[in-house]
């Protein structure tokens, strides 16, 4: 059975978004059999599309909350999931943000196509098939944002968008892989205007990685100044600084997840 990570678009950002230097299209998960879709921001569908992404096979779209680079494209998928909302079938997964919230990104007509939807909150659990997902919380502007955690024969991590706190990277200890959506390359207060910080940075990245102590971290969602100052430098740089391995992805990147047993030999041999 292919369990792969599969990334649509590693960019995020408002800057980078309008421009896409690197694409926002999110990432295709298939683990234990389950076809999931993961934060489908603009461009989702297009990107799914060229990458031959089995769209009218999915089993879930999964919206870890209500942000534009992250939930642009999950009605359109919908239509693609659902073979042009003509079969009521999948799973629709989000935050109360973006199912619920007045300013939802995905629309009631979008949502009523699909057999199940699941709006979740911090610290609760779904499945689909066979593999078991439990959503941890995060600390961003949209108060109600999730992240995943994917039980598969490797436990996998994705963080969604958050800062750094002691308390969400003990939710993810255990995880043998985490993405990070890391942002900034560097947040300084005294440059903010006031503006207090939305995304993780370099050194939030760090912080998370020491504390969860993963075999494998991978750094994405790249604002500007991480893709101009080049993501492959950062994630050089977060390795020797917390001695495990991290890659920084790229657009169109399969990741290929290993038996438990050779899982490193795996991703090292990329
Ligand atoms: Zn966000």
């Amino acid at each position: 059975m292919t369990q792969k990570i599969h990334f649509l678009g590693t960019g995020g950002g408002r800057i980078n978004m309008i421009q896409q230097l690197r694409a926002t299209a999110g990432i295709y998960i298939e683990l234990m059999g389950a076809k999931i879709y993961l934060d489908p921001g603009p461009g989702a569908l297009i990107k799914a599309r060229a990458q031959k992404i089995p769209l009218n096979k999915l089993d879930a779209i999964l919206v870890s909350h209500c942000h534009i680079d992250h939930s642009n494209d999950a009605g359109a998928l919908i239509e693609a999931m659902t073979d042009g909302m003509r079969e009521k079938r999948g799973i629709l997964v989000g935050s109360v943000s973006a199912l619920e919230g007045p300013d939802k990104p995905v629309s009631t007509y979008h949502q009523n196509a699909l057999s199940k939807r699941i709006v979740l909150k911090p610290d609760e659990q779904f499945s689909i098939g066979k593999l078991r997902i439990t959503t941890t919380p995060t600390k961003h502007t949209d108060k109600t944002g999730i992240g995943f955690i994917f039980h598969a024969e490797n436990t996998i991590s994705y963080l969604s968008d958050t800062n750094y706190t002691k308390k969400i990277a003990k939710n993810h200890i255990g995880s043998d892989i985490i993405i990070l959506n890391c942002l900034y390359l560097k947040w300084d207060d005294t440059k903010a205007n006031g503006y207090s910080q939305k995304h993780m940075d370099v050194e939030d990245a760090k912080k998370f990685i020491k504390d969860i102590n993963p075999e494998l971290a991978i750094i994405q969602h790249f604002g500007m100044g991480i893709i101009r100052h080049g993501p492959w430098k950062v994630a050089e740089d977060i390795q020797n600084s917390t001695g495990i391995k991290t890659v920084a992805a790229r657009d169109n990147q399969i990741i290929k997840i290993g038996a438990k047993t050779n899982s490193l030999k795996a991703w090292t041999k990329r």
